[in-house]
């Protein structure tokens, strides 16, 4: 339920957000780019990260080795304890309701399976199939995926969330800027948040 006010609070605030959410396709995101949309409504706020792996643990096909699993397991743990990620003032009085940590891996990496039929054709050539190989390593690098996670809180004084800071830089070396979109019911203000300034100011914004 809470997600559904979120979400129909950015599509009457800001239009162009929506618009990303609904078109919303994992390899057209920028590296070292990563989103965050954040909603207050009421005594609510709402957090939804959306970060290239290659920000992250520095790739984006999906981990099958004991190495990128053991990566990305620690980048997920890391996610499910919020305040690695951003810190909110404890005046506020804020206790975190809901969360939900995970990955959006690109849909094309099913196109893998189409490799399945080149093997019918290795008895013809073997040597073609080397070169299948080599395609297949260069197709694993171009694949895309986002670190997703998505955190509510409830807040005793949310007029006193005056300043949210992002431990996520130092987190996470890798990373890049963080683009921030972020709506009240006074309205929506945008940030582009780096790690030498890791913060946004909210006062008179809630
Ligand atoms: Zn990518």
């Amino acid at each position: 339920m809470k997600k559904n006010i979120y979400y129909s609070l950015l599509i009457s605030a800001m239009v162009s957000v929506s618009a990303a959410e609904e078109t919303r396709q994992v390899d057209k995101h920028e590296h070292g780019v990563g989103e965050l949309n954040i909603a207050i409504e009421g005594n609510a706020v709402d957090f939804e990260f959306f970060i290239p792996g290659a920000d992250i643990v520095g790739f984006e096909y999906e981990a099958k080795t004991e190495s990128d699993i053991a990566l990305v397991n620690a980048a997920l743990e890391k996610f499910e304890k919020f305040d690695n990620i951003f810190s909110l003032p404890e005046s506020s009085n804020c206790n975190l309701v809901n969360s939900e940590i995970g990955i959006n891996q690109d849909d094309d990496h099913d196109d893998h399976d189409e490799h399945d039929d080149h093997d019918e054709h290795d008895d013809h050539d073997e040597h073609d199939d080397h070169d299948d190989h080599d395609d297949h390593d260069e197709y694993d690098e171009e694949a895309h995926n986002e670190f997703v996670a998505h955190y509510s809180f409830n807040c005793g004084n949310i007029k006193e969330i005056d300043r949210i800071s992002f431990p996520y830089f130092t987190t996470f070396p890798n990373s890049g800027e963080l683009e921030v979109q972020f709506v009240s019911e006074i309205g929506s203000t945008s940030f582009e948040v780096e790690g030498d300034e890791p913060f946004i100011d909210l006062k008179g914004k809630i």
